[in-house]
């Protein structure tokens, strides 16, 4: 199940909403000032894509590259 979060624009807080499979996008309200202006922020998940730090050369891009 997907979590969200949420971050109010009142208040500054940010929550997390857990969206149940099968519903509708349920109405979100900052549990900390019941504010139902929150916008969506980005996932957390899928976010460490693009890690350079792997092994490789980092001035060629290419993988079999190293020192001679
Ligand atoms: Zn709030």
């Amino acid at each position: 199940m997907p979590i969200y979060e949420f971050k109010c624009k009142k208040c500054d807080n940010t929550f997390e909403v857990l969206f149940l499979s099968g519903s509708d996008k349920p109405a979100v309200a900052c549990p900390s000032c019941k504010s139902k202006k929150a916008e969506r922020l980005m996932s957390k998940f899928g976010g460490k894509i693009g890690n350079t730090s792997s092994a490789g050369c980092s001035s060629c891009a290419a993988t079999s590259c190293g020192p001679s």
